[in-house]
């Protein structure tokens, strides 16, 4: 025996600890595998801008956000793999416009390249949109992105009146960053995207981050309209938990919504560890059912996988 590949006594790396752990927690909920809604792939150069946003303390200036993820793009698809993440979506947003076309095609690229990626696409208020938005769903997209934060937008602008009309219609989700957490827009908050629900009540909206930390407005839409879902990105970890403590007195809501409840985690843009954000949802002790819904089969069944 030449004690170098002694199978169980080898050490172990950290990557393989993690991967190890978000496998264990999945084949225990006895599921395939997971389906994330919520990750970021976009170019180099834009994640770059990215990062250091979140270097400089502006996501939220009162807390640092030390992003753990910092690999190469192949290295971050390759730990999603071995977490079991069977699908993942790789959202894009522009901050200005003239940006979300040419996001659009990388995407259009990225999904050619990385058959386990949803293809993702995005919008901005401008002329045109309607036209990019309807020839990347002609495209394969499947998923949208707008971010009311970042883009700083009111999503009520009639510029986008056609591609809210148009996403309803294709009956193709898009996640929205309409909460007002970490840092609150103009136009965050319930009120902008309540009004264009009620304009557009097919929407199949996702809303991100659980729509802290608005949380008790935000899961009254999914009861109100059977196109909204909300995801779970950073809700009940330690560090959003700091920020914007989930209520407890909503967790009946949220057992009650657990059909429209979706995994969704900011990878790689994230302050702790990819299996925190699964044992923040255990912790809530909602359930082996709402777990294996929310984890896996609810993106499932909405998205057709
Ligand atoms: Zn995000």
């Amino acid at each position: 025996m030449s004690g170098q590949n002694s199978g169980s006594a080898a050490p172990q790396s950290a990557t393989e600890r993690e991967s190890a752990a978000v496998v264990a927690f999945w084949h225990n909920l006895g599921l395939p595998g997971l389906v994330d809604i919520h990750t970021h792939f976009m170019p180099a150069n834009v994640l770059a801008k990215v990062w250091a946003y979140f270097d400089q303390g502006n996501a939220h200036t009162d807390h640092p956000w030390p992003i753990v993820y910092r690999q190469p793009e192949d290295e971050r698809v390759a730990l999603l793999r071995a977490f079991g993440v069977r699908r993942f979506s790789a959202l894009a947003y522009p901050h200005k416009p003239g940006m979300a076309a040419w996001l659009n095609g990388w995407e259009t690229g990225f999904a050619a390249r990385t058959p386990d990626a949803l293809h993702s696409a995005t919008f901005y208020p401008e002329p045109g949109a309607d036209a990019y938005v309807a020839e990347a769903i002609t495209a394969g997209a499947r998923l949208f992105k707008a971010h009311l934060q970042v883009g700083a937008y009111d999503p009520r602008d009639e510029l986008l009146g056609p591609v809210w009309g148009l996403l309803a219609e294709a009956r193709v989700p898009v996640v929205v960053h309409c909460g007002s957490g970490p840092m609150p827009g103009r136009f965050t908050g319930p009120g902008p995207m309540s009004e264009v629900l009620a304009r557009h009540p097919r929407l199949i909206a996702i809303i991100a981050h659980l729509g802290a930390p608005e949380y008790g407005d935000f899961l009254g839409l999914t009861e109100q309209y059977s196109g909204v879902y909300l995801d779970t990105t950073m809700a009940f970890t330690d560090f959003l938990e700091r920020i914007a403590p989930f209520p407890v007195g909503l967790r009946p809501r949220l057992a009650d919504a657990g059909g429209r409840i979706l995994l969704g985690t900011d990878f790689p843009n994230i302050p702790y560890s990819y299996v925190h954000q699964l044992q923040a949802l255990a912790r809530l002790d909602l359930g082996e059912p709402w777990l294996r819904a929310v984890c896996h089969d609810n993106a499932v069944a909405l998205l057709g996988l």
